[in-house]
């Protein structure tokens, strides 16, 4: 299968933690470090596709990435892009340790959002993706939203980038190999001590 998140083998080295249906991992183009992944192990495009239970398994363990990143970093902030401008068609949570809230930017700038959710859980992904089809989930300060967005959307990487003013990282394909490589291992190394 053509698929980096599911032919896992060049990634094992990287694995921060891993349950039944899920595994963690920096992700590539490291922003922040400790900018990880939260990745079911099943191909799927979303996390509004995936089952109750399995959401049940993620929450159990985004809990215990929280506090790792809170206490390696910082509060961590959430974000997926549901079935938007994925360049690769599996779904992952984007876990970002920093306290620089996207939303202005978000609603009043470069995106153009239909609706706006306040959701009080990732399960409700469940109905948001029947609602909308793709979405943006993002979650700053326990404060859980789904957008209605169109499926070019800009991936908010970018956002992220722009606000904590860095545009040029949100590229990940021309990022500094080495420092992303660095940041990476150490994201590892950091959050799996405490897990
Ligand atoms: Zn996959």
């Amino acid at each position: 299968m053509e698929c980096a998140f599911c032919d896992r083998k060049s990634l094992e080295s990287q694995i921060i933690t891993e349950t039944k249906n899920f595994f963690v991992m920096p992700t590539m183009g490291q922003i922040v470090e400790g900018y990880s992944l939260i990745i079911p192990k099943k191909h799927v495009l979303c996390y509004g596709l995936l089952s109750e239970k399995m959401l049940d398994e993620y929450l159990e363990l985004k809990e215990k990435i929280d506090k790792a990143a809170t206490a390696a970093y910082q509060k961590p902030m959430y974000f997926e892009h549901g079935i938007v401008g994925q360049t690769v068609p599996h779904a992952l949570i984007h876990c970002v340790p920093s306290d620089r809230d996207l939303f202005q930017r978000l609603l009043l700038r470069n995106y153009s959002i239909k609706e706006k959710r306040v959701i009080e859980s990732e399960k409700d992904l469940r109905q948001v993706v029947r609602d909308f089809g793709p979405y943006y989930f993002y979650e700053f300060n326990g404060l859980k939203m789904a957008f209605d967005v169109d499926s070019h959307e800009a991936p908010l990487r970018m956002a992220l980038a722009s606000v904590l003013g860095m545009p040029e990282l949100a590229d990940w394909r021309n990022m500094n190999r080495q420092s992303d490589e660095k940041s990476m291992r150490k994201t590892v190394e950091n959050l799996k001590k405490l897990l």
